[in-house]
């Protein structure tokens, strides 16, 4: 759902709240995101599965600490990428036996720490991670519970750098090694297959990569229970997409409804990991225009947000609306590139934008709610934005915005 828009006044609005007193307020660049719709695109998500199954929201989209409580307490599970993120998931009160710990990267020292808390289960990467996996269980005197992430060798349709089941890309297991995994996990004391997984990639706009993937694993779990294997798991990963612009992806409920007529009547679980179509367009980011500037070729709108608050339009050309938080103004019509004030030439939030403003009006960039905050870095020595959840009529300051004195916090000069 798209939890905003322009009111009787002509005021862009979020839930039951005017925006532009909100930039005032906490000032900008600013992170807004609406509770009730993030709370509905999970409970839309989680419901549409009328079959077995766990959602396990994606940490990485937004980690923010006061998202994660919200989504424990809707009774989530949490797909993490590091110790950093089961940290935070155990900071807002998310149970450790419902997270799943995915990534190709894992250290003995995050291993070790995911045992010690109890997570649910590991996302094995490759041989050599399930090696060191039951190593430390071992030394732990525990069992690891892990499933095996297959490389199914499927084109996701959607940008290279989220490309992740092509045979070509560094993750999950190739596919020689693994019968001799399957078995691995069987035979040793220290581990428990719970079942295969696959994440093929992210932003997918069509259904028919993910039944390609499904069928995958359901061949195999087919194969292996003909041997008497019953694993009680297939983990799909994440990936649906949402729509920025003209994209028109799969409802959850399609989603579901194609993967429940090919489980039929098995009784595997199905684990979800949504990360993007859970936040995504629960988010907006808000900027103020800080110059506008014409080099002759092209009007540039200069503003005080940039590629260190939001990297996606620099780091995959995405496209993100960039429209003004107020709708009736009376500045002329232009094209713009939406710029920010880094020193990249990459540093662009929106390119060609027909946008009616001038200096010092606020704009927001809709669909940051996913991959925005949470790729945000402090290159310039840029302090990080602020982010304000808004719940009806009422907003709370979730992450207060950064000082000048957090820039430097850790460092040293020498004696
Ligand atoms: C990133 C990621 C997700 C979430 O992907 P979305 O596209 O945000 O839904 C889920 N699972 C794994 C393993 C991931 O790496």
């Amino acid at each position: 759902m798209q939890p905003f828009a322009y009111n009787e006044n002509g005021q862009l609005s979020i839930e039951e709240l005017e925006i532009a007193p909100l930039a005032r307020q906490h000032g900008t660049p600013l992170y807004l995101y609406s509770r009730q719709a993030i709370e509905q695109n999970w409970l839309q998500f989680d419901g549409a599965a009328r079959f077995n199954h766990r959602c396990c929201y994606a940490v990485k989209a937004n980690p923010n600490l006061a998202i994660l409580n919200l989504l424990a307490k809707l009774g989530a599970g949490f797909d993490i990428v590091s110790g950093g993120e089961l940290a935070r998931v155990l900071e807002a009160g998310g149970s450790a036996d419902k997270v799943i710990f995915s990534g190709t990267g894992k250290s003995r020292e995050e291993i070790d720490y995911a045992l010690d808390a109890g997570i649910g289960c590991f996302n094995v990467e490759s041989t050599q991670e399930l090696t060191r996996i039951a190593e430390r269980a071992a030394h732990k005197q525990q069992t690891a519970p892990v499933t095996l992430r297959l490389n199914p060798d499927i084109d996701a349709e959607t940008h290279p750098y989220i490309t992740t089941g092509k045979k070509h890309n560094k993750f999950g297991i190739p596919n020689n090694e693994l019968e001799s995994l399957i078995q691995l996990c069987l035979e040793h004391p220290h581990l428990e297959l719970r079942g295969l997984s696959c994440h093929i990639g992210s932003q997918l706009t069509s259904v028919s990569p993910f039944i390609h993937a499904f069928e995958t694993l359901l061949q195999l779990y087919d194969e292996l229970a003909s041997e008497g294997i019953e694993l009680p798991w297939l983990n799909l990963g994440g990936g649906l997409g949402v729509r920025y612009h003209k994209e028109t992806p799969p409802a959850p409920a399609e989603y579901m409804q194609a993967i429940a007529e090919r489980l039929g009547e098995r009784r595997v679980k199905i684990i979800f990991e949504p990360g993007r179509s859970i936040v995504a367009n629960a988010g907006l980011l808000i900027a103020r225009v800080e110059y506008i500037k014409n080099n002759g070729l092209q009007n540039f709108a200069i503003t005080n947000a940039a590629m260190n608050d939001l990297l996606r339009p620099a780091l995959y050309q995405a496209y993100q609306p960039i429209i003004p938080l107020s709708r009736d103004n009376d500045s002329p019509l232009a094209t713009y590139d939406v710029v920010g004030p880094i020193c990249e030439s990459g540093d662009f939030l929106g390119k060609d934008r027909e946008l009616s403003i001038t200096q010092d009006d606020l704009l927001a960039i809709c669909g940051s709610g996913a991959y925005g905050f949470s790729m945000s870095s402090n290159y310039n020595s840029r302090c990080r934005a602020a982010e304000v959840m808004v719940d009806g009529q009422q907003s709370h300051l979730i992450r207060a915005r950064e000082q000048q004195s957090d820039l430097w916090r850790g460092e040293s000069m020498l004696p």
